[in-house]
């Protein structure tokens, strides 16, 4: 079956997203752009993404729990969890492992927890958007070891970004699927890092703005809509559509 996604999207407790950007709101404009299946990922938490779940449950959407994660080189990761206790679980070891920077929400932004309801239920008190205190390696460690999947986040962008950081993709990590943005040009990056040329591309909004979540354009092909066969086409770089419009080219790699 064909699930279109995104699977990238910020919640009004990231500092830099709107405040509406809440629980209810993002599943039902998810649903209003006919996407099958989203993720929450606020930088360094996954503070929202119970009550986005939940409203996602009820709605029949599937949500995956997700954080953007910014290692200590500034490196943006988007960390997809198998459920919500793993993206707990992380989120306990970066609060033990963060320098603690008290947020300024006059300056940054507010970091609005909520309830299912669409209830502010508190603040998020520790920066959010600071980077982690673990480095990459570690942190790439600390995913998997939760069960969960990491892609490199927008990794067109020339800042926050592994390429941007370190150069290239290191073949290393053994990723098979890297993020690019919504307006990258796919093959303008395989051009810029030949590294990708046999990686998948997820693309996804980053949406910090109700009206930024995707259009169903980008999509996986799947034999069922749950979190493990998101993850294993992720984990394989299989199982993504390669021609749908506006970016008329391959995102997925030979034969998948
Ligand atoms: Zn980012
Ligand atoms: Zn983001």
């Amino acid at each position: 079956m064909r699930l279109h996604y995104d699977l990238h999207i910020h919640s009004c407790l990231s500092p830099c997203s709107d405040d509406d950007m809440t629980p209810n709101n993002i599943v039902n404009m998810a649903l209003l752009k006919e996407l099958d299946l989203i993720a929450i990922s606020d930088h360094n938490t996954v503070g929202n993404v119970a009550a986005v779940m939940a409203v996602g449950a009820e709605a029949g959407l599937l949500v995956v729990p997700a954080m953007e994660l910014c290692t200590s080189e500034e490196i943006h990761l988007l960390c997809l969890f198998p459920d919500l206790a793993a993206g707990l679980a992380v989120e306990a070891v970066l609060r033990t492992e963060d320098p603690f920077i008290r947020n300024r929400p006059d300056v940054f932004g507010a970091q609005l927890l909520m309830d299912a309801q669409d209830n502010p239920v508190g603040t998020e008190e520790r920066m959010l958007i600071a980077a982690s205190g673990l480095d990459v390696d570690s942190a790439l460690k600390l995913i998997s070891g939760a069960g969960g999947v990491v892609v490199p986040a927008h990794v067109d962008r020339d800042a926050y970004s592994m390429t941007a950081t370190l150069g290239v993709i290191p073949a290393v990590y053994g990723f098979r699927t890297v993020e690019i943005s919504r307006h990258a040009e796919a093959d303008a990056v395989r051009r810029e890092h030949p590294e990708t040329g046999g990686l998948s591309f997820l693309v996804n909004s980053d949406a910090h703005h109700l009206w930024d979540i995707s259009e169903p354009v980008h999509a996986f092909s799947l034999q069922e809509r749950s979190i493990p066969a998101v993850f294993q086409a992720i984990r394989e770089g299989k199982g993504f559509c390669i021609d749908l419009p506006p970016c008329g080219t391959m995102l997925g790699n030979a034969g998948s």
